[in-house]
């Protein structure tokens, strides 16, 4: 049994353990750790007082696989609701489908029972959305910003690619040995409206199969997704890698993308017997584990897999 996360899962990582101690599921430890995360208003690249779209709205995408089934849910660019992890798993548990997106997101939210969350910034960070459009924007045109035909050029030119980035992701075992991954993430802050990353992208930021192991992804999405770096990682594992093989290969497999736009990119991943493993493309990363026998979790340096980055 373990629970593995990136760092800032570090709020709800003992919550997933404790599920995991008295014999709960994989998805129900999984679920547990990334609504504490989701709820913390510190964190800006998560839920609750994420960063917003250019637009200053918070558009959230996460995603959540059963490695016992493969089953899974996910949502993207969902709006209203603060528990994007848990409508991920209403997909999952109540529905034919896998990904909803936008006002059908929140349409389901809503017929779901789940509480609207109207406002879901704080007012600083309202502040800090509006700061980072100046000094290109004056006070008027930021006001008006939902009017503008332009959006694409302002999202090329407001977005950090180090700094504005962040998701959680949470892998836990279980004790019949099922394993479950969710990521949970307000996505890469002054995006433009409905992009999605790879957190809700099966394959891309989320994969998990009992049989061989899992991953999960944060960083730059649109990478993970054109590489299918998660699936890839256990696909690796499938055709009988290592767990360090599987993840090295995963991320220089990033290193064939072409384009103008390569950045950051980090993984934690899990085989089937419960070995795990944190991968990033910069130094000084790092990820946390919790067995249900340890008091608190444990943080370890990720290996550093280089990509050399290239923007713009
Ligand atoms: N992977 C997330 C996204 O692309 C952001 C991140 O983890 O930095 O939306």
């Amino acid at each position: 049994m373990i629970v593995v996360a990136s760092s800032n899962g570090r709020i709800g990582i003992e919550a997933a353990a404790q599920i995991l101690r008295q014999g709960g599921t994989a998805v129900d430890a999984v679920e547990a750790g990334i609504r504490l995360v989701e709820a913390n208003p510190e964190d800006h690249t998560v839920g609750y007082n994420g960063y917003p779209n250019i637009l200053g709205e918070v558009e959230l995408d996460a995603s959540i696989m059963n490695g016992r089934t493969l089953e899974s849910g996910a949502v993207g660019a969902l709006k209203g609701y603060l528990h994007a992890i848990t409508v991920a798993r209403q997909v999952m548990d109540k529905l034919p489908h896998v990904l909803l997106v936008g006002d059908g997101a929140s349409r389901f939210a809503a017929e779901m029972g789940n509480p609207p969350q109207p406002e879901m910034l704080l007012p600083e960070t309202r502040t800090t959305w509006a700061d980072r459009l100046r000094p290109d924007m004056n006070d008027a045109d930021i006001a008006q910003i939902a009017s503008r035909t332009d959006l694409a050029h302002w999202v090329e030119l407001a977005t950090d690619p180090e700094r504005a980035k962040g998701t959680v992701n949470f892998i836990a075992q279980d004790r019949d040995g099922n394993i479950c991954t969710g990521v949970s993430t307000s996505g890469w802050a002054w995006k433009y409206p409905g992009r999605l990353g790879d957190s809700p992208i099966i394959g891309a930021g989320n994969y998990a199969d009992n049989r061989y192991g899992a991953a999960a992804c944060t960083g730059m999405g649109e990478m993970a997704i054109r590489a299918s770096t998660a699936h890839s990682l256990v696909f690796y594992l499938k055709m009988g890698l290592s767990l360090a093989e599987a993840s090295e290969r995963a991320m220089t497999d990033l290193c064939d993308l072409g384009g103008r736009f390569i950045s950051v990119m980090n993984l934690i991943a899990i085989d089937k017997d419960g070995n795990h493993a944190g991968y990033s493309s910069d130094n000084g990363r790092t990820y946390i584990y919790q067995t249900p026998d340890m008091a608190e979790c444990e943080e370890l340096p990720r290996i550093v897999v280089p990509i050399p980055p290239r923007w713009g």
